[in-house]
């Protein structure tokens, strides 16, 4: 059976948790392993997180929180592990984040992803599956993409299980950049993140952001439709379809979905990859 997960934000508003259970309930046919929730992600605030994980548990879906160095003590992380471990929380999601540009710099006992993952294999044991962020394209600081690896490398060995990539479109991407972790050595599984696309003018402004490329050929095609958005949407998942089943082609160990918090395309996409894995497989 495919792996499939989903990643969700935390909602702003009350009402919002109430339409993201909606959410959930849809996408759960899929029956996916978990849904992460991103933690003060493009300067949202990090309460909400624990809030929304919190309530999903309660609708006994299986979760797992981001945690990010952004401002983050000691102190406030053991009572954040702690409160994790009395709902059983299993998983986590562990990043440096980015220091937000609407907010002042907070101060911060963690300054790489890697060290939150020390922390918490020292606090916790091995009660925690943790994955962090690989980049196919490389991470838009780094200073060599050799250095971007050999980071890999430092957070598996501080004790994380495994790696959710950033989205790319170019299935190459992913392929180089597997051997190049096979030959670091890293042998944790490497699971592709996936973004369906639901706007054009949206997507070529993270992508820059975020440093995820977006191939000209896939600019072009958008391009056509810029007035259309059904239109848009449409050919976005024929394309990202096609990439999920060339990743499947490539054994991955699983897929995970960048849902924005919509039901739709991902479940057109999922729905179809699902069904290429049931006849390749
Ligand atoms: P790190 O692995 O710590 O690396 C960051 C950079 O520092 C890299 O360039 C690395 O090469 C370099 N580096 C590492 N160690 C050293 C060192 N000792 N000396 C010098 N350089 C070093 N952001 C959020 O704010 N909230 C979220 O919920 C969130 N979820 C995400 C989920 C996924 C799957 C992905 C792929 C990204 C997510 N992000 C999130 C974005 C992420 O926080 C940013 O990409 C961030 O800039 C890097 O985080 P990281 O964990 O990869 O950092």
């Amino acid at each position: 059976m495919l792996e499939v997960s989903f990643e969700l934000f935390p909602p702003k508003t009350e009402g919002g948790i109430e339409k993201l259970k909606e959410v959930c309930t849809a996408l759960n046919t899929f029956q996916p392993s978990y849904y992460s929730v991103t933690f003060g992600a493009a300067g949202s605030t990090q309460e909400r997180t624990t809030e929304t994980i919190l309530q999903l548990q309660q609708n006994s879906l299986s979760t797992a929180p981001h945690i990010s160095c952004i401002g983050m003590k000691k102190s406030t992380l053991r009572s954040l592990l702690a409160l994790y471990q009395s709902h059983h929380i299993r998983r986590l999601v562990v990043l440096r984040g980015d220091q937000p540009d609407n907010i002042p710099i907070l101060p911060s006992d963690f300054h790489y992803a890697h060290e939150l993952v020390k922390f918490i294999r020292d606090e916790t044991g091995q009660h925690f599956y943790i994955e962090v962020a690989a980049y196919p394209e490389f991470h838009p600081q780094t200073q060599h993409p050799l250095a971007d690896i050999e980071n890999l490398k430092r957070k598996i060995d501080a004790g994380a299980n495994g790696a959710i990539t950033q989205y790319f479109f170019n299935i190459d991407a992913y392929e180089q950049f597997m051997e190049m972790c096979a030959t670091a050595h890293i042998r944790a599984p490497i699971t592709p993140g996936i973004m369906p696309i639901f706007n054009f003018e949206k997507l070529i402004r993270f992508s820059a952001l975020c440093g995820a490329e977006i191939p000209l050929w896939l600019r072009k095609r958008l391009n056509i439709y810029q007035d259309d958005q059904d239109s848009m949407v449409k050919m976005g998942i024929e394309i990202v379809t096609r990439l999920c089943e060339k990743l499947i082609q490539s054994n991955v160990p699983g897929l995970h979905f960048y849902t924005l918090n919509q039901v739709h395309p991902t479940d057109e996409i999922v729905k179809r990859t699902i069904e290429f894995h049931s006849k390749a497989c």
